[in-house]
């Protein structure tokens, strides 16, 4: 048994630290004195303390990542199961933690992903192409649901406000008509087909995001700007013609055919002299 010194009870001898510089071999104070003391120090001399310490890591950076690595190969199973349980009590503030450090790099981090982007071109082509190809249906609901979130916003507001939908025109002039098809698929042994209407000024634009909207690749074969008639009239006495060809998916205004390329040849081709013959006479 000993007193300590600062509150003068009696304890036992494993109720104070051992150190060889002390007399007996024990601190003067109890543990518990010692916790309140060295806690006051701390709190004392915060800033003398996180500086030492900061030091010590960069002086030290590369033993103590060694250390935590052998560390960590001994204890995975405990660390892991540890970490997962952090992560899980604590998702709010890590989630506002990388907003923020989101937040204060986010330059940095555009143009790195901007340089890797340009660095791995291809490679990144042939892994969208595989992922849109087999996520096709995830996709296409994705899409759906931002083109529904979207109409929510834009199109019910402007119906409250004017009483009407906006008219078709409103994002599209509707000049320019164009049969692309559907890369790597088939539908009874004959290619796929999809004949619309867009605008010049938006090029391939639309037929992108029809494309991706049902998750395929796409072959422009025709994009026509359409002078002697309204290519909305012009794309109507296409799909009349094609009418002994079935129609895949969609309504009157997204379908999809399926035909020979001799046949879609013809269409083409009809489309083509008809405005040709026009361009001639001007
Ligand atoms: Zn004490």
């Amino acid at each position: 048994m000993k007193a300590c010194s600062k509150c003068g009870s009696l304890k036992h001898l494993f109720l104070f630290y051992k150190d060889t510089r002390c007399k007996g071999g024990f601190k003067a104070d109890c543990k518990v004195c010692c916790g309140i003391r060295q806690k006051k120090y701390a709190n004392k001399n915060k800033e003398k303390i996180n500086t030492y310490a900061k030091v010590y890591r960069e002086e030290n950076r590369e033993l103590i990542n060694e250390n935590c690595r052998a560390y960590y190969k001994t204890h995975k199973v405990e660390m892991n199961a540890q970490n997962k349980k952090y992560c899980m009590e604590n998702k709010e503030s890590l989630r506002k933690h990388r907003a923020l450090q989101y937040k204060e790099n986010r330059g940095r981090l555009l143009a790195q992903a901007k340089l890797y982007g340009e660095e791995n071109k291809e490679a990144r082509a042939i892994y969208a192409k595989k992922y849109n190809k087999e996520n096709r249906e995830f996709l296409a609901k994705k899409d759906k649901h931002r083109y529904d979130k979207k109409k929510a916003k834009y199109v019910d507001t402007y119906f409250e406000e004017h009483g009407n939908y906006p008219p078709n025109r409103l994002g599209s002039d509707n000049d320019t008509l164009y049969v692309w098809e559907v890369v790597d698929e088939l539908w009874a042994d004959l290619p796929i087909f999809k004949i619309g209407i867009t605008s010049e000024r938006l090029g391939k634009t639309r037929i992108h995001q029809v494309a991706r909207s049902y998750g395929f690749e796409y072959k422009v074969h025709l994009l026509i700007k359409v002078h002697n008639e309204s290519a909305t009239s012009l794309e109507c006495r296409i799909h009349g013609m094609l009418d002994v060809i079935p129609k895949l998916i969609g309504d009157g205004a997204t379908e999809f055919r399926a035909c020979s390329y001799e046949q879609m040849e013809d269409v083409i081709k009809m489309i083509t002299f008809d405005e040709e013959l026009l361009k001639g006479e001007e």
